[in-house]
C-alpha cells in the first residue's frame, strides 16, 4: 500500500546525498514536503515523477541547498515521487502504472493506489492554493531543453517562456502532472536533457528560483518572435507482437540509429525511420487516441517513410524506454497569431 508521507520540515540528508538510488533511506515513501516562505500561496514542484530522471532532485536539492539558511521568497511544496523506482535506476517499477499518467483527469488506471496517490497531492497543493505548478523531467534521447503546457492561457505561456523559448502544446496523454495542475494555477512541465548533466540541474535551477521570485505571473501574451510553439499530432508506439531493434537486423522493424537527430527538426516528406522486410507497422495514435498510421507513414520498396511534413520529439534509442512509453511525438508548429 502506498502512503503519502507529508512533512514541513527537512531532512538534513536531503542538501548532502549524492544519487537518487539512496533516497529512500531518507524519504521512504512518496513524499510531500511543505516549507514556508515570505509569499504564502506555494509554488509545488514534483520530481522523480520518473525514478531515472533525476535533474529534477538535483535542481531542488540547489534551491534547498542555496536557502537552507535564509528564508524563501515564496513558500515551497515539493512532491518526490517515485522513489522506489528511483532506487534501482528505472522509470517505474516493472508492471506500476506511470507516475505521470495517474493524476486527476486521467481515465486509466483511476482505481489503483497510485492514482489515490496523485489525488491525495492534488488535494494536499488545492488547499495551499498554488501560485504555479513545476513538473520536472528528463528525456531519455537528445533533445533540446523546453517546457510543456496543456492550455494556452497567457500566464501559461509567460512561465513556460522563463525556461526555455521552445514549447511544446498537448492535451493527450491524459492523467499528467502539468494537466492536473492547470486546473488550480499556471502549469507546466519542463524537460531538461537527458539525466545526470549539471547544465539541466543548473538551468532548472535557475527557473524554479526565478518562479519563486515572482510576486505575479503577467496575463498579457508573450512576444510571436520570443516562443517557438508546437503541438503534438501524434505518438508513435510499435505494437507489442512486433519486434524492433536499433542494432540486430532479425526484427520485424529495424530502426535506424540516427533519427535520434531527427529531435525537434522539421523533417520533410520521405525521411527515413527505419526499415522491414516484413511489411510491419508503426502504431501512429492521434491525440484521440484513433490509429492514424497511414496518414503519417508510407511504406516504400521495405522503407519506412513520412507521409507528411512534420517535427519529431522525444525520440529515444532505449529499447525498454520504447516499450514502456513509446517511440516519439509528432509535432507541428503552431501559430499563435493566428
Ligand atoms: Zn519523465
Amino acid at each position: 500500500m502506498l502512503q503519502l508521507n507529508q512533512i514541513t520540515t527537512l531532512p538534513n540528508a536531503l542538501l548532502t546525498v549524492q544519487s537518487v538510488r539512496e533516497l529512500y533511506k531518507i524519504l521512504p515513501q512518496p513524499t510531500l514536503l511543505h516549507l514556508e516562505g515570505q509569499r504564502k500561496n506555494p509554488l509545488f514542484v514534483s520530481v522523480l515523477l520518473h525514478g531515472n530522471e533525476d535533474t529534477g532532485f538535483f535542481a531542488i536539492q540547489k534551491i534547498l541547498q542555496k536557502y537552507q539558511h535564509k528564508t524563501l521568497p515564496r513558500s515551497l511544496s515539493i512532491f518526490f515521487g517515485n522513489i522506489e523506482a528511483a532506487k534501482i535506476g528505472m522509470r517505474g517499477l516493472d508492471g506500476q502504472p506511470d507516475y505521470n499518467r495517474v493524476w486527476p483527469g486521467g481515465f486509466q488506471y483511476v482505481e489503483t493506489d497510485e492514482a489515490r496517490l496523485m489525488t491525495k497531492v492534488t488535494k494536499a497543493i488545492a488547499a495551499r492554493r498554488p501560485f504555479a505548478s513545476i513538473d520536472i523531467h528528463n528525456n531519455t534521447g537528445r533533445n533540446p531543453h523546453y517546457g510543456c503546457i496543456n492550455t494556452l492561457d497567457n500566464r501559461f505561456l509567460q512561465l513556460t517562456s522563463l525556461f526555455s523559448r521552445t514549447v511544446v502544446f498537448f492535451t493527450t496523454p491524459k492523467g499528467v502532472q502539468s494537466i492536473a495542475m492547470a486546473e488550480l494555477c499556471p502549469s507546466v512541465t519542463v524537460e531538461c536533457g537527458q539525466p545526470h548533466l549539471p547544465y539541466g540541474v543548473e538551468h532548472a535551477a535557475e527557473f524554479v528560483d526565478a518562479v519563486l521570485h515572482l510576486s505575479k505571473i503577467p496575463d498579457h501574451p508573450v512576444h510571436e518572435q520570443d516562443i517557438d510553439i508546437y503541438h503534438t499530432v501524434a505518438r508513435i508506439k510499435i505494437p507489442d507482437n512486433i519486434t524492433f531493434s536499433f542494432s540486430d537486423n532479425k526484427v520485424d522493424i529495424k530502426l535506424d540509429p540516427a533519427i535520434e537527430n531527427y529531435n525537434f527538426s522539421e523533417l520533410p516528406i520521405g525521411a527515413i525511420f527505419g526499415s522491414t522486410a516484413k511489411n510491419a507497422e508503426f502504431d501512429v495514435l492521434d491525440d484521440g487516441d484513433q490509429n492514424r498510421t497511414d496518414d503519417f507513414f508510407q511504406n516504400e520498396q521495405g522503407k519506412i517513410k513520412l507521409a507528411k511534413p512534420l517535427m519529431p520529439a522525444m525520440i529515444t534509442l532505449d529499447e525498454q524506454i520504447i516499450r514502456q512509453d513509446c517511440l516519439c511525438y509528432l509535432m507541428e508548429r503552431m501559430d499563435l497569431a493566428g
